[in-house]
């Protein structure tokens, strides 16, 4: 057995926080699984509304989870393709279902409780609708071969998503519903992270943070609090996108910078601007807390944390401080994938790329774990690596508040049977049962 990291060296928040927060959701530990329903049933590479709308078993998902021991479930209520999977009258559902509606039943049935993550700047259906709306490049560049030029709108080819088409339709048909869809076709699957999908490419577009954008998102929010019975909302891609370094440089966006910062700032780089980012965000925080906790008190706030280097990848590119969004949020959580990076299952070499991840990520918690100003719950996968890199990553990076998984489709029997005896013997029955 591995070692015991003794995280609350590490960590530096008023522990209040943690106890509080655990007396909300009612047990001594968090175990949660997360599940993507617009992604397929297998791993998270593709784009499938068909498997949404007519093969997603909530009733056998949720007991699947009862019997593994589960005490939460995350599901994904909007996606990267900006779909929202619950019954709403704001956005966009092309899966014909209150999926969210019908996971908040069986949990009440069950004793799980609900969490749901809320994609929030990546929105390629909102991209496509409101192209005014998308960041803007402030340099010229080239993204996967292909060159942008200073001004246009960051709309590009998805990194990771793949769309099959469904049987008997054609593609101009399909576009009529996935209208970020191109006829472009990927047809290799590589190993590393980036270049595991095949099928039709849709795009991707990182929506302007200082654009109505987050006016519509806060519109959903306040139907989602309101109508479901849920534990906590928490915002996932509450950032800039990660690949490029001049966004957004929209006119709003300098407007903005300019009258806060003086007209002599410098744009794109520089302290100030990097401030302006993560002030930027840390504002679209700050409103999702106030609409949440105006409607329901008890719900918690989240939002995902971009691990890695600071200055120059989760403050210069994501626009992400830490500091700023977790004293905001209530539960920070740090996405630790070392093993997306490489897994033993696809051969030594890849094994071993794997564990300079885990490596890494280790030790850059280590030393930012203090930047946290309120309590953390990291989320690590199950999906695409093996059983025995699986628990030491469920080992290693539990905080203190237990630990959530990504993702239920994906996750193979094996891996099962260890989540089960984990529970059982390191979580312990009676740290997971509600009181
Ligand atoms: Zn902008």
């Amino acid at each position: 057995m591995q070692k015991q990291i003794e995280w609350s060296k590490y960590f530096n928040f008023d522990q209040e926080k943690k106890i509080k927060l655990l007396k909300s959701v009612g047990a001594k530990k968090i175990y949660a699984m997360a599940l993507m329903p617009i992604r397929g049933p297998h791993g998270f590479r593709k784009l499938d509304y068909e498997f949404a709308e007519k093969k997603l078993e909530v009733n056998e998902i949720m007991n699947r989870l009862e019997d593994y021991l589960f005490n939460v479930f995350g599901l994904v209520i909007k996606d990267t393709d900006g779909a929202c999977v619950w019954d709403t009258e704001v956005g966009w559902n092309p899966t014909n279902r209150d999926i969210l509606g019908e996971f908040c039943d069986a949990g009440k049935e069950r004793n799980i409780q609900i969490m749901v993550a809320f994609t929030s700047m990546n929105d390629a259906y909102q991209g496509s609708l409101h192209p005014e709306r998308v960041s803007i490049h402030g340099r010229n560049g080239e993204k996967l071969g292909k060159k942008y030029k200073k001004g246009d709108i960051s709309t590009h080819n998805a990194y990771e998503m793949r769309v099959d088409l469904p049987e008997g339709i054609a593609f101009e048909d399909y576009q009529k519903k996935i209208p970020f869809l191109t006829s472009e076709i990927d047809l290799k699957i590589g190993k590393s992270r980036d270049s595991r999908g095949s099928g039709y490419i849709p795009t991707e577009s990182f929506m302007c943070p200082n654009s109505n954008h987050i006016d519509y998102l806060i519109g959903l929010t306040r139907e989602v609090v309101k109508n479901y019975p849920i534990k906590a909302f928490t915002a996932d891609y509450i950032r800039y996108d990660g690949h490029f370094t001049d966004l957004c440089a929209c006119s709003r966006c300098v407007t903005k910078f300019k009258e806060n910062y003086g007209h002599k700032s410098k744009l794109l780089k520089g302290k100030e601007w990097y401030e302006f980012k993560t002030d930027t965000i840390a504002s679209y925080a700050q409103k999702l807390q106030k609409t949440v906790k105006n409607i329901d008190n008890t719900c918690l706030t989240g939002w995902y944390s971009q691990v890695g280097p600071k200055n120059l990848v989760t403050i210069k590119r994501h626009g992400q401080d830490w500091s700023k969004l977790s004293s905001i949020l209530d539960i920070s959580i740090p996405m630790e994938y070392p093993y997306l990076g490489g897994t033993r299952d696809d051969g030594f070499f890849w094994g071993k790329v794997g564990d300079f991840f885990f490596w890494y990520f280790l030790r850059n918690m280590k030393k930012r774990a203090h930047e946290y100003k309120g309590p953390v719950l990291a989320v690590t996968n199950s999906v695409e690596c093996s059983v025995k890199e699986m628990l030491k990553q469920m080992r290693s990076f539990d905080f203190g508040l237990g630990i959530a998984l990504f993702k239920y489709f994906g996750t193979t029997e094996d891996q099962w049977r260890a989540l089960k005896e984990y529970a059982e013997n390191e979580i312990g029955l009676e740290n997971l049962i509600f009181s």
